[in-house]
């Protein structure tokens, strides 16, 4: 893959024709699902818990790692009252009602998500620098045997891009119900993405540090750094050219299974 020139804001490079990473793992998951909510533009019937709280932890802690002084890191209420305001307006502002999982409500999700942020804000390593927080990237995919270039680029942000130990760093936020297993550790997609993301902006062979909160009854941090080789970059290739020519194909078969039990798009699913 060669990196694409300076990239402009997300929601520009969203708005062009592109690939993600999430599209791409939606394919994989149920091609029948990614039909639904990216080419037939089918609304879903609601938006889970776990997306509204994603998007409210990673402001929150952007807003932490970006803190201009370290007695603003210290400080944790403003962190805190990120989170909870964030939250709540994914959860109440939306015109798309929100699932929550079984004897959760919004309190309760919030209470739980300040207790996962202390225990996050404790393990975080702190970096040195800063470089940037929700970075965008484009990235021209090419096919790593034959050469051909894919027609859209695959688009992102990086969670945060930072300098530790003296050496470049992409940090990848998650919050999770579990940690992740050794096969996601080694294999998923989205660090391959970032690591060459960061190669793009000019930081060379970054480490990708996943930090994974989890929402289990006692909030622990999963920290783990991940190695990203060129056989992980030609796998995200051929995955990317393969999953859009499948697209391009028509191919939207559904894969029935426990994910259909929280499928936001079950309702269109026939
Ligand atoms: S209900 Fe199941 S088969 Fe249908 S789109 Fe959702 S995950 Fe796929």
């Amino acid at each position: 893959m060669t990196p694409m020139t300076s990239p402009k804001p997300l929601a520009e490079l969203r708005a062009l024709p592109h690939l993600s990473v999430s599209q791409l793992k939606t394919f994989i998951q149920c091609p029948r699902k990614y039909a639904l909510a990216y080419v037939h533009g089918v609304a879903p019937q609601f938006r889970p818990i776990a997306l509204a709280f994603g998007t409210a932890w990673h402001e929150a802690v952007g807003f932490h790692l970006t803190a201009s002084t370290k007695a603003q890191q210290a400080e944790r209420n403003e962190v805190k009252t990120i989170f909870r305001e964030r939250l709540s307006i994914a959860v109440e502002g939306d015109a798309t009602p929100v699932l929550f999982d079984d004897d959760e409500d919004l309190g309760k999700v919030i209470d739980h998500g300040i207790k996962m942020l202390d225990v996050f804000l404790d393990r975080l390593p702190i970096p040195e620098r800063v470089i940037g927080v929700e970075l965008p990237f484009s990235l021209e995919i090419v096919d790593p045997e034959f050469g051909d270039v894919l027609e859209v680029p695959l688009i992102g942000a990086l969670d945060a891009l930072v300098i530790h130990d003296g050496r470049p760093a992409v940090l990848e936020l998650k919050t999770a119900k579990k940690k992740w297993s050794t096969d996601q550790l080694e294999y998923d997609l989205q660090p391959t993405a970032y690591a060459m993301a960061a190669e793009q902006l000019g930081y060379d062979n970054p480490d990708v540090v996943l930090l994974v909160a989890t929402k289990t009854s006692k909030p622990d941090v999963q920290i783990e750094r991940l190695v990203r080789t060129k056989a992980d970059r030609d796998d995200l290739a051929v995955t990317a050219q393969s999953v859009t020519a499948a697209i391009a194909a028509g191919i939207d078969h559904p894969i029935r299974g426990w994910a259909c039990r929280g499928c936001p798009y079950a309702h269109a699913c026939r």
